[in-house]
């Protein structure tokens, strides 16, 4: 067959350690025999970032703002320990925290289901997509211990330094704690467009949820904010034939427990901090969770949820051999072809992806797996096999 041609060249954003090892056998196996790749490559790995300064993250954010869709492997968020490892110049930021800063976006996590392997929650057939909103809250506060006999107040000044209110907050008989954290308008505003639009793109009905019958004015202002933007989207959601549903943190996890999956679920950011360990964990292996990054302009960063798998790594440069899962790799390059795929009118690079996603689970379906899932996977006649890292992506690729 000729191959695939494309139009517009995707954004390549390349990783670290053992991640970095998968990402150009998948492509070698599993997308240039079919593809003929366009990307604008950029190198994430950490060497490179700490000879530009970092400049090369900020270029490939840029890069995704500009053609629209990125796909990243996973890379090191540095700390003292890899400072000397990688005899770092400075301990770079995190390159998610500066890709996000420059997109504005919200991150969107699911699992990929495959029959085999059983959620702990029985009732979940299908993904739950988890929305976490990342700024601000508990995230950027400030606390500080009061002392007894201390008081404390909320005091806001407007742009002249008068005191517009100032409002006693406790007055501490003995010691204790105190804590200011905020939210813009603005921000929340980009996380409810991002939100609307990855339901109607993927068809899901949406639930957000706060607790503002307590948070009256903080979580108020989210409520408010979010059916001011619903309006926007409310026709499209009913051509769709999805809903919008606003509820309280505690009636949605209630729900969410009680449903067969299906559902956005978008969180506030502490909510979605703590939901989105609780959702990955009952869906099976951190190998098995993708996650995208949409700006509310409709930009698209398609990734892993895990990090470089650092353990397997070390095994890997001693040459031992290693059974690391690259499905949520995998599927972070289909999501994006699947995107580039849509945007150009490109039907064929959009069924390649579709073909590339069933080849990979029928993989796990028929029992080839790497060694991740083989404790979660139980299916009636198929004995499971461990494969390496290496013959998992050639049995996949035998199926293509
Ligand atoms: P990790 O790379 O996600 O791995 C943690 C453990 O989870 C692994 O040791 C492994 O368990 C299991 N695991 C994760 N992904 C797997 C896969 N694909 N296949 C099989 N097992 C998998 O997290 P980490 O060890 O905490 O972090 C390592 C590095 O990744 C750090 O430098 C961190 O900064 C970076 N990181 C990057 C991102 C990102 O780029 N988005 C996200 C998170 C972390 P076993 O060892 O038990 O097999
Ligand atoms: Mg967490």
């Amino acid at each position: 067959m000729a191959k695939i041609a494309m139009k517009t060249p995707l954004v390549e954003m390349d990783g670290d350690e053992m991640t970095r090892v998968l990402w150009s056998k998948i492509k070698e196996f599993l997308i240039t025999p079919y593809v003929d790749l366009k990307t604008e490559y950029y190198d994430l790995g950490l060497e490179n970032r700490d000879r530009t300064d970092d400049k090369v993250t900020e270029e490939s954010a840029l890069a995704a703002k500009r053609l629209g869709v990125a796909v990243k492997c996973a890379t090191i968020t540095p700390n003292v320990q890899r400072m000397s490892e990688y005899r770092l110049k400075k301990m770079w930021k995190s390159p998610n925290g500066t890709i996000r800063r420059i997109l504005d976006g919200t991150v969107f996590r699911a699992p990929i289901l495959c029959k085999g392997i059983r959620s702990y929650v029985p009732s979940w057939k299908k993904p739950i997509v988890l929305a976490r909103h990342a700024y601000g809250d508990v995230y950027s506060a400030v606390d500080e211990y009061a002392a007894a006999g201390s008081k404390a107040y909320l005091l806001i000044e407007d742009a002249h330094g008068n005191v517009v209110s100032k409002k006693n907050i406790h007055d501490f008989t003995c010691g204790g704690v105190v804590q200011g954290m905020h939210n813009s308008d603005d921000s929340v505003r980009s996380f409810a467009h991002s939100c609307f639009r990855y339901a109607l793109d993927m068809k899901l009905p949406m639930i957000f949820a706060t607790k503002d019958t307590i948070s009256k004015v903080y979580d108020g202002r989210f409520k408010a904010i979010f059916e001011e933007v619903y309006k926007e989207y409310e026709s499209a959601f009913a051509a769709a034939g999805i809903d919008y549903l606003y509820t309280l943190i505690d009636d949605a996890v209630a729900r969410i427990v009680r449903s067969e999956g299906g559902i956005l679920w978008a969180c506030k950011n502490y909510d979605g901090d703590v939901m989105s360990d609780m959702v990955a964990t009952a869906y099976g292996s951190l190998g098995m969770m993708t996650s995208v990054l949409v700006s509310p302009d409709g930009k698209y960063e398609y990734e892993a949820a895990h990090g470089t798998v650092t353990r397997h790594y070390y095994k890997y440069l001693k040459g031992e051999e290693t059974s690391t899962n690259s499905v949520a790799t995998i599927f972070a390059w289909t999501g994006a072809l699947r995107k580039r795929g849509e945007l150009d009118g490109l039907l064929e690079l959009v069924a390649f992806a579709d073909k590339l996603e069933e080849a990979t689970r029928r993989t796990i379906e028929e029992g080839e797996m790497t060694g991740d899932l083989i404790p979660l996977f139980s299916r009636e006649g198929v004995v499971p096999k461990k494969c390496n890292s290496e013959n998992f992506l050639r049995a996949i690729a035998k199926r293509m």
